[in-house]
């Protein structure tokens, strides 16, 4: 239950966004037989005569999801589409069409739309995605885009995040925490610039995390390499919130247990450093920072030995019966319980 101010309402920060979304799903029953699955994966997945659909949406507000004090307008265009693209990516499907819904202020100029979707433009290219419609209106104030995205699958290639059995093999694709600590130099420079206009940021010696924040990329090219090599991961999703909540839903949906090793989990020398520098933890960085857009998956162990050389594929743990143990092994040997803090937009500071 949640809890009610005097007034009698609900705060909307006491159930969080992810019990928001199950309070909605509880609500509704899926009657078309074409819904093969509804709300609690990366993508619905609908069927249509012999093919498969998936369908997801990702919404970015302005002053939540983005600041345009140092997110460049064309950065942000290929963002809402590689985003979208990731959740595709994560039921192993390929994307195929994208609607776009912009809303935009009076601040907003033809060029700046121009300059968003100029980078909507480079991304449907790089991701093979065709742009086939959307809806344009003005907004009170500031910018509001809205992304549905349409992808296919082959019916027995799809991985949900119901899937992982015991004894498979968690495997997570790049290196983590780097879209954080990204964004911690950006909101630091902004800072900077806000006391002293004259400084220009050095952001060169931050280039890789602050381009993890900025020009994040779907990991379509794992799912072409898994696909070459023959391999279905038994469940997966892609790293939006931090390694941490993935792992719980992964385990949540399939109804196993994640054991991971701390030693085995890819951090970028880049992201180690600046987190030192900020007094961070790297590894609470890369369990709990948002925005990496890499994959996180289980494989069967049968087919390790067909991607156990393939240089972006790190293999951090396995999966075991019990779902109330989620943990990590510690480098020193410790078991440390896995906890979520990933990024909660409706958190009690967020008005
Ligand atoms: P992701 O981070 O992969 O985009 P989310 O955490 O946003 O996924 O959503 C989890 C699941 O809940 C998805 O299946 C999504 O379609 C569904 N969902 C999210 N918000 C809503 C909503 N307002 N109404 C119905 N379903 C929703
Ligand atoms: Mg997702």
């Amino acid at each position: 239950m949640s809890e009610k101010t005097s007034a009698g309402r609900s705060e909307i920060s006491t159930l969080g966004e992810f019990g928001l979304i199950d309070r909605i799903r509880k609500e509704f029953s899926l009657n078309n037989p074409s819904s093969k699955l509804g709300i609690g994966d990366d993508a619905a997945v609908i069927e249509s005569g012999n093919e498969i659909i998936l369908l997801s949406k990702d919404i970015f507000i302005e002053g939540i999801h983005f600041d345009l004090g140092y997110m460049p307008l064309q950065h942000l265009g290929y963002k809402v589409i590689a985003t979208n693209v990731s959740d595709i990516a994560a039921m192993n499907g390929k994307p195929t069409q994208v609607v776009i819904g912009i809303a935009l202020s009076n601040r907003f100029s033809v060029e700046a739309v121009d300059t968003i979707y100029h980078g909507i433009k480079m991304a449907c290219e790089n991701y093979k995605v065709d742009l086939v419609g959307g809806d344009t209106t003005s907004s009170p104030f500031g910018l509001v885009i809205s992304v549905s995205i349409v992808g296919t699958a082959a019916n027995e290639k799809i991985s949900y995040r119901s899937g992982a059995k015991e004894n498979d093999i968690i495997c997570v694709t790049g290196d983590l925490g780097g879209a954080y600590m990204g964004l911690q130099i950006l909101e630091r420079e902004k800072e900077v610039f806000k006391t002293n206009p004259s400084m220009q940021p050095d952001l060169e010696k931050y280039e890789y995390v602050v381009g993890r924040q900025l020009k994040p990329d779907a990991r379509m090219d794992i799912i072409y390499e898994l696909s070459e090599a023959g391999v279905v991961p038994t469940s997966m999703i892609d790293i939006s919130d931090g390694l941490a909540s993935e792992l719980l839903h992964l385990s949540k949906s399939s109804g196993v247990g994640m054991k991971v090793f701390e030693d085995k989990i890819p951090i970028d020398n880049q992201t180690f450093e600046t987190a030192m520098e900020f007094n961070l933890d790297p590894i609470t960085c890369a369990l709990n920072g948002g925005e990496d857009y890499e994959l996180l998956f289980t494989v069967r162990q049968s087919d390790l030995e067909k991607i156990k050389k393939h240089p972006d594929i790190h293999f951090i743990g396995h999966v075991h019966s019990n779902p109330l143990q989620n943990v990590m092994v510690s480098k020193a040997g410790t078991v440390v319980p896995i906890k979520a803090q990933g990024w909660d937009h409706f958190a009690s500071d967020v008005q």
